[in-house]
């Protein structure tokens, strides 16, 4: 395991589920003894990319610059959990190369979830207004979304429960040997009942 941090790149369409699993990849990480940072999309927009709209102009200068923040992390030994739509293949795709080019992981994480079914949960109340025309430039719906061409890793959200979602993604990145295989914090509190047992 080296000394750098891996980029984990949640893209897809809102309400797909990317901001739900990272907050709980963090968390899991967490136990691991990794430490991470998420860098949620909707956040992003209210400080480091704030008063960017949704031309495709702004959508990639806000992606290059939470792209830029996982590489500094990555760099230091911190992992990065990026949760934003990123419509464009371009974009995310330079943001990987500026990643690997510092010997960082980038694993790119399609959250996959049909525009029906996404209008149908409708968890924020973005779609019914997009579908009425309230809203201009959604992606899915009246913006392009670009979908992965080979994404390390697949998500199906409307078929998966979270924690399946939340196990396919960690077991990946236990596969290519990015985070330990046990859980630091299990460990420990069996360290401790053993010492106990033994002092007792
Ligand atoms: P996004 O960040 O992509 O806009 P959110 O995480 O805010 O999406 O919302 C996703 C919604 O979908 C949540 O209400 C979540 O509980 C639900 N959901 C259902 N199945 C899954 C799954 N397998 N993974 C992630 N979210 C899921």
């Amino acid at each position: 395991m080296g000394k750098k941090g891996f980029t984990l790149w949640l893209t897809g369409l809102s309400g797909a589920g990317k901001t739900t699993l990272a907050v709980l990849l963090a968390t899991e990480l967490g136990t691991r003894g990794v430490n991470v940072e998420v860098l949620d999309g909707d956040e992003v927009r209210t400080n480091l990319s704030k008063g960017l709209g949704f031309s495709k102009e702004d959508r990639d200068t806000n992606i290059r610059r939470i792209g830029y923040v996982c590489r500094l992390l990555c760099r230091n030994g911190v992992s990065a959990i990026s949760a934003a739509i990123s419509p464009y293949r371009d974009v995310r795709d330079e943001v990987r190369r500026a990643i690997e080019r510092d010997g960082a992981e980038f694993i790119e994480v399609f959250v996959k979830c049909p525009v029906a079914v996404l209008a149908e949960r409708d968890v924020k109340g973005l779609y019914k207004k997009a579908l009425a025309g309230e809203i201009v430039r959604f992606t899915g719906v009246s913006d392009p979304y670009e979908e992965p061409l080979s994404p390390g890793i697949v998500v199906q959200t409307d078929q998966e429960t979270v924690d399946t979602s939340v196990r396919i993604i960690i077991q990946e990145l236990e596969r290519r040997r990015l985070i330990p295989e046990v859980d630091t914090n299990r460990l420990r509190t069996e360290a401790l009942s053993l010492c106990a047992a033994m002092e007792g």
